[in-house]
């Protein structure tokens, strides 16, 4: 059974899968997402392995607020000062495809509502 790093995101952090980290800290990196539904699509990752939200723990709670925090310095960075969004994808019926928990930070285009 492969191991629960052995993700596409793991590989990343890992630098098996060479990616340009466009922030990094302590806590978690920020990378360009390979297949953009927007004109920016960053996909933010805590460093730590956690596979999706719902196995997350209380003892995560600085992490995930670090998420969104990045997310928030990041669009304001890229030039999303009309507004963009966050989605972080949970299990199968939520759409998650890499079981590396992540955010995906939207923007640089009119969003629609309802998502799919
Ligand atoms: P999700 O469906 O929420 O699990 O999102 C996974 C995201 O990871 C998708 O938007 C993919 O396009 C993206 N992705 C997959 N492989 C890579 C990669 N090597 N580098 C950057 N993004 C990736």
């Amino acid at each position: 059974m492969a191991s629960e790093t052995d993700t596409i995101f793991g590989k990343i952090l890992r630098k098996e899968i060479p990616t340009k980290f466009i922030y990094e800290d302590d806590l978690c990196v920020a990378f360009n997402d390979i297949e953009p539904q927007a004109p920016v699509h960053v996909i933010i990752i805590p460093k730590k392995t956690i596979s999706r939200l719902a196995t997350a723990e209380e003892a995560d709670e600085q992490i995930m607020g670090r998420l969104v925090i990045v997310a928030k310095k990041l669009a304001a960075q890229l030039g999303l000062g009309d507004g963009y969004r966050l989605v972080l994808n949970d299990g199968p019926k939520g759409g998650q495809t890499v079981y590396h928990l992540h955010m995906h930070l939207l923007g640089g285009r009119q969003l629609g509502w309802p998502p799919g």
